[in-house]
């Protein structure tokens, strides 16, 4: 335990990301903005669901800070002061919680705003630093305050205050997200579950095995014309390549899964064989822990 009281524990990064792959480092569950700012006295990095990320099989010299308890908890309930008859403003919901769990909750109660990024596997937090989406929706679509927490101490902010945009949020790296404000719209859970079941049909295809999502953004092409990184890959011959247990995945050539057993330099491998192949400049979707100056820049705030 921590002098205020965090859990922290030296543990394998794996287990945190949905890929499965990651050395260890010293993990901070920290439940409250006191565990929070002790953890941040050192270096750090903010571990949401992991479902972005390479870690290195090495791990990270960082602190890896982690939202737990309260910090992982939601309070569905509308704000009186801040709801109107046709717009809720919840409670807060920490940026620990897991982000299906929250839409299925918000579609059964009929609340509307964020079932566009239904089936993305990360938490609130993460996926609001990265305003993670679909073409049906986005966090930004329903986020009333974010509460951010640096070393020098916390604000309280509205996506107004924010340069947020396609896939970035504005928020600096490592500025964290401890807890969000909902504003969403009033409708019924049966309108709300077929807008979900539109998303999720656009994901059928997708493979099933352990993986951080798409490898690479979608390139534009030197005439302005938008290619889909998936299709690239395919005609490049790629899809079914093999390094290590990592494999660019058959069902769709953006998809890199583990097969069991992965580690980072197979993912790593396999990143460097797409970019050398496809032929067309392609940017990393993924965020590598720590970062390679020859495969990525950080994804999320620019
Ligand atoms: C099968 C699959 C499908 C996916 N589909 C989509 C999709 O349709 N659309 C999409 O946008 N993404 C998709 N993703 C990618 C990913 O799920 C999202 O980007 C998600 O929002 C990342 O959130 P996370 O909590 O897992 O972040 P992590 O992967 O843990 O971290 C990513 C970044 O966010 C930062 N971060 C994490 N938590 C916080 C916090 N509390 N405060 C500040 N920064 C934080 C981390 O430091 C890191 O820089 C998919 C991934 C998978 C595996």
């Amino acid at each position: 335990m921590s002098r205020t009281g965090a859990r922290v524990e030296r543990l394998p990064l794996a287990r945190f990301t949905t890929l499965g792959v990651g050395g260890e480092a010293e993990v901070w569950f920290t439940g409250s903005h006191e565990q929070l700012a002790e953890a941040m006295e050192q270096p750090y990095r903010i571990l949401g669901g992991g479902s972005n990320l390479v870690i290195s099989d090495q791990g990270v010299p960082e602190r890896v800070i982690r939202l737990s308890g309260p910090l992982a908890e939601r309070d569905l309930n509308p704000d009186p002061a801040l709801s109107t008859p046709d717009e809720i403003v919840t409670g807060w919901v920490g940026g620990g919680v897991p982000l299906p769990g929250l839409v299925r909750a918000l579609q059964k109660l009929g609340l509307s705003n964020l079932e566009g990024t239904v089936g993305i596997p990360g938490q609130v937090g993460g996926s609001v630093w990265m305003n993670a989406g679909t073409r049906f929706g986005e966090m930004f679509d329903g986020l009333h305050t974010i509460e951010i927490v640096t070393p020098q101490g916390t604000r309280q902010v509205t996506p107004a205050d924010l340069d947020w945009g396609y896939r970035r949020s504005g928020i600096p790296l490592n500025h964290i997200v401890s807890r969000v404000r909902l504003k969403l719209r009033l409708s019924t859970p049966e309108a709300v579950l077929a807008r979900m079941e539109a998303a999720d049909q656009a994901r059928k295809g997708q493979p099933k095995n352990k993986t951080p999502g798409c490898a690479f953004k979608n390139p534009t092409l030197p005439g302005g014309e938008k290619v889909s990184a998936g299709k690239l890959i395919d005609e490049a011959g790629l899809k079914g390549t093999r390094v290590g247990n990592a494999l660019i995945a058959p069902e769709h050539g953006n998809f890199i899964v583990n097969l069991g057993g992965a580690t980072a330099a197979d993912v790593h491998a396999l990143l460097r064989v797409i970019r050398e192949r496809v032929g067309v400049p392609m940017e990393l979707e993924y965020e590598l822990w720590p970062t390679d100056p020859g495969l990525s820049a950080p994804a999320g705030s620019e």
